[in-house]
C-alpha cells in the first residue's frame, strides 16, 4: 500500500494484492504481478512478505532528540512543560556521555516505529549534537538535524550567541551535511528565545549550507504568540522568521495551530511546510489544528510526533490522531481518509524534505524505504485486517489499531535495518 499521488488533489490509496518489488542496489527497479517480476529475475533472493502489509517507510517531520526520556509528562500547558518537563533534561545534554545514551534510546524509538525519514529537533549543545548524527549514521536513518539555538528567555546553560551559534552550526554542517544519507538543519528554538542577531546568523548559516533545511516552531500556544508579538513590536510569528529569508521551499515549522490568513498566504508563497504534531497538541491542550485552512491557502503539511511532548514515536498513532482532531473541529474540520492519513505520514513528509524524487512511496525509481506490519496472530488488527472489507478499509484498521509492535520489519535504501519484535521476515 502506498500513496504516489496526494489525496488532497484527487489521488488515491494504491493497493496490490499480488505485487513483486524488485530491489537492486537500494532503489526499486521493477514492479508488478509476482510471477511475472520473478520471471525476470530467476537469480534475484525473494523475501516472501506475504503475511503482513509492506508499505513505505514513515516521515517524522518533527521530533525532538533530547526529550526521549520525557514522553508523557501530562497535566501542563506548554510553557510551563518546557520549565518543568522539556529544558531540564535538555540542559543535562551538556554532558555528553548522557547525550550519547539519550540518542541511541532516540534511534531505537525511531527504528522500532518504522521512522525511516525524520526532521529532528537537535540540541542546543554541539557534542549532543554530534551524538545525534552518530547514532542515526550507524543505523543508516534519513536524518536532518542540527544545533538549536537561543540567546534569550531560555536557562543560562542552554544560551549562546549569534557569533558561536554561527561557527558551532558551520563546524557541525561541515562534518555531517550530506555524509550517507545524513543533512544539516538549521534549528532556532522559537522566535522566543531567539533575538534578531541569531535569526540572522541562522540566515547566514543557511546561506553557506547548500541543501540544508531550516526548521523551528509557530503559533503553537496562544500565549506564546502573544509574548513573540510583543518581543517583535507585534510582528506575526511567521514573519519573525520571514524578515530574515527563512521561510522558503528549504523550511518546516512545527504546529501552526493558531495562523492569521496572512501568515498561511505568506507560508504558501514561499512554499514552506507545517509539521502537524496532533498528540502533542492534544496533551498540552495547544489547540485543535486547523488544516482545512491550510489546505485551501495551498501550505504543504506532513506530520510529525512531537517527542517528547507527543505521546511517542508511532506516526500511526499521530495519523489517528490528526483523524480525531478534524472530526472534533466539526464544520471546520477536514474529513480524512485512510488513503489521507497514509499520504500524510509519507509521500507529504517526503515532499516537506525535498525527499519526494528518492522516498514516499514504492514506485520504481525510488529508494526502498519501507516497513512491514505484521500483527501478531490472534491481535485485534490482525482480526480486523482478516475482515476488512476492501484495502481503504484494511489500511483504516492499520490506523486505529496499529502499534509500534506491530512493525515486523524495516528497510533503508534496500537495507533491513530492523526484523520487528516478535518474528523475523521469513527467507523464501
Ligand atoms: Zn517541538
Amino acid at each position: 500500500m502506498d500513496t504516489p499521488l496526494d489525496p488532497f488533489t484527487g489521488g488515491a490509496l494504491r493497493s496490490e494484492q499480488d505485487c513483486g518489488v524488485l530491489v537492486e542496489r537500494g532503489v526499486i527497479a521493477a514492479r508488478g504481478p509476482y510471477a511475472q517480476v520473478r520471471a525476470s529475475n530467476p537469480g534475484a533472493e525473494v523475501l516472501d512478505l506475504r503475511d503482513g502489509i509492506v508499505m513505505p517507510g514513515l516521515v517524522d517531520t518533527h521530533v525532538h532528540f533530547p526529550q526521549v526520556r520525557v514522553i508523557g509528562g501530562l497535566g501542563m500547558p506548554l510553557l510551563d512543560w518546557l520549565d518543568q518537563c522539556a529544558l531540564p533534561e535538555e540542559v543535562r545534554m551538556g554532558a555528553v556521555a548522557y547525550a550519547r545514551g539519550v540518542a541511541r534510546d532516540f534511534v531505537t524509538g525511531l527504528v522500532d516505529a518504522g521512522t525511516t525519514t525524520a526532521l529532528v529537533f537537535g540540541s542546543h549543545f554541539a557534542p549532543a549534537v554530534d551524538a545525534m548524527f552518530e547514532a542515526a549514521d550507524v543505523w543508516g536513518l534519513r536524518v536532518a538535524t542540527g544545533l538549536v539555538t537561543s540567546d534569550r528567555v531560555l536557562p543560562a546553560p542552554l544560551l549562546t550567541t549569534p557569533e558561536r551559534a554561527y561557527r558551532e552550526s558551520r563546524e557541525l554542517a561541515a562534518r555531517w551535511h550530506g555524509k550517507g544519507r545524513l543533512r544539516y538543519a538549521v534549528t532556532p528554538r522559537f522566535s522566543l528565545s531567539a533575538s534578531e542577531a541569531i535569526l540572522e546568523s541562522c540566515a547566514q548559516t543557511l546561506a553557506e549550507t547548500p541543501g540544508a533545511l531550516f526548521t523551528s516552531h509557530v503559533n503553537e500556544n496562544l500565549k506564546e504568540v502573544e509574548e513573540v508579538a510583543a518581543l517583535f513590536g507585534g510582528a506575526s510569528y511567521v514573519d519573525t522568521y520571514d524578515r530574515h529569508g527563512l521561510v522558503t521551499r528549504a523550511t518546516v515549522l512545527a504546529h501552526d495551530l493558531h495562523p492569521t490568513d496572512a501568515e498561511l498566504a505568506t507560508l504558501a508563497a514561499r512554499e514552506a511546510s507545517v509539521a502537524h504534531c496532533p498528540t502533542s497538541n492534544s496533551a498540552l491542550g495547544s489547540g485543535l489544528f486547523p488544516l482545512r485552512r491550510h489546505v485551501e491557502a495551498g501550505v504543504r503539511v506532513a506530520m510529525g510526533s512531537d517527542v517528547g511532548a507527543g505521546t511517542g514515536f508511532s506516526m500511526l498513532k499521530e495519523g489517528l490522531q490528526a483523524y480525531f482532531m478534524q472530526r472534533l473541529l466539526g464544520d471546520d474540520g477536514l474529513p480524512l481518509t485512510s488513503a489521507h492519513l497514509l499520504w500524510l505520514c509519507t509521500a507529504a513528509g517526503a515532499h516537506a524534505l525535498g525527499l519526494a524524487a528518492d522516498v514516499g512511496d514504492l514506485s520504481v525509481g525510488k529508494q526502498f524505504d519501507a516497513i512491514w506490519l505484521l500483527p501478531e496472530p490472534g491481535d485485534p488488527l490482525a482480526v480486523g485486517l482478516g475482515n476488512a472489507k476492501s484495502p481503504e478499509d484494511a489500511l483504516s484498521k492499520v490506523f486505529a489499531l496499529g502499534t509500534t509492535s506491530d512493525v515486523g520489519g524495516v528497510w533503508v535504501g534496500g537495507d533491513q535495518i530492523a526484523a520487528g519484535r516478535w518474528r523475523r521476515p521469513p527467507l523464501a
